[in-house]
């Protein structure tokens, strides 16, 4: 075993997906602990022209081609055999991978976290637990099998810039035993997506029950296009129908990291907190004094929102010029 850490890197069209930049930048944190390397496990399309500068020491290509992540993950299990930590996104394609890491090495797995801490060698990672109200921070067994497998949250790391052709590139040998090998993409749909993609925007105007209804949503957008942000929801309102699921923003939504984060008729609720509590800024506006969002809110403005959000977003057109 060595202390590297290893972490996966998704490619599309030749560029590192934002989850490969994310855990870079961890991987080069934790390596720095355990006084190894960072190494990227690069896959998917155009990964073998991209991986030298994904932001790792070394990189190894398990494939360049836009196949089903599953069909790379028997490779990435071979080229994390000999690391202290394999970083995985928390996505589909990430969750894929992992799992088929755990079973072919018999390695444990954890996550999906938003913390992870090396000691040296010895792991610590830290998940929302009883729908959020409680971190629990878990370690390997003594004497547990490594890699460490461990699944990150979105946002718990501030994209690398990428490094300029440093890393040591080299190419994953085949696998012969791989039962998953030969899976093929056979149909393809693009998910009905948002303007701005609301894990990478750094403003989101977030609406909640108080808003109302869809109307009072376009309400929103407006004032979201005037910071150039983009707009989120709470479960209360995705549930109603008012905004499809992917604005949900929480436990069992997105994790978002805004500069801005600015809250408008929604409570606070800790299952939506856990999914906007690393923004920067969090401003808050609702009719209610004691809603909870006030207790960690930067600003909380105590008032109703349809008086306000219009009145706002011309003042900030007004600033701007437009
Ligand atoms: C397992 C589980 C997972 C969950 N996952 C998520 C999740 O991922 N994301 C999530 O958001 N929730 C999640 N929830 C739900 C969560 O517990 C809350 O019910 C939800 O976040 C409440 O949404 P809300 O704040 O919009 O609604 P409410 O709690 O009803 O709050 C509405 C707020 O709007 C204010 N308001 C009303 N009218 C106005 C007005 N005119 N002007 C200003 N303010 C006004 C009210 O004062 C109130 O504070 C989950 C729950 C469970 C059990």
């Amino acid at each position: 075993m060595s202390n590297d850490i290893a972490f996966l890197a998704e490619f599309a069209d030749g560029t590192p997906q934002r989850s490969a930049l994310e855990l870079a930048a961890g991987a080069a944190q934790l390596a720095a602990q355990s006084g190894g390397a960072a190494v990227a496990l690069a896959y998917g399309a155009g990964a073998a022209g991209g991986a030298a500068n994904v932001g790792a020491q070394r990189a190894v290509v398990l494939g360049d081609e836009d196949r089903p992540a599953v069909t790379y993950a028997a490779a990435a299990a071979e080229a994390a055999r000999d690391a202290l930590v394999l970083l995985a996104p928390a996505t589909p394609n990430g969750r894929d991978i992992a799992a088929v890491v755990m079973g072919r090495l018999n390695v444990p797995a954890f996550g999906p976290v938003s913390e992870v801490d090396l000691d040296g060698q010895t792991l610590t990672a830290k998940q929302a637990t009883l729908q959020g109200s409680v971190i629990t921070a878990s370690q390997p067994v003594d004497g547990a099998a490594t890699p460490s497998v461990v699944l990150v949250l979105a946002n718990t790391f501030t994209p690398a810039e990428g490094n300029a052709d440093t890393a040591d590139v080299s190419q994953a040998p085949a696998v012969a035993d791989d039962p998953l090998g030969t899976a093929k993409v056979v149909e393809s749909h693009a998910e009905e997506q948002a303007a701005v993609n609301l894990e990478e925007a750094t403003v989101i105007v977030a609406g909640g029950r108080g808003v109302g209804g869809a109307e009072g949503f376009e309400t929103l957008q407006e004032l979201a296009s005037a910071l150039g942000g983009a707009v989120g929801a709470s479960r209360a309102a995705a549930d109603a129908g008012w905004v499809p699921y992917q604005l949900q923003i929480g436990q069992t939504g997105k994790v978002v990291k805004p500069s801005l984060y600015l809250g408008v008729g929604i409570s606070g609720a800790i299952q939506h907190r856990v999914g906007m509590q690393t923004a920067e800024h969090v401003v808050a506006i609702n009719k209610d004094p004691d809603a909870p969002i006030g207790e960690f809110a930067d600003l909380f403005v105590v008032a109703d929102l349809f008086s306000v959000v219009p009145k706002l977003t011309e003042e900030i057109k007004r600033r701007k010029g437009v």
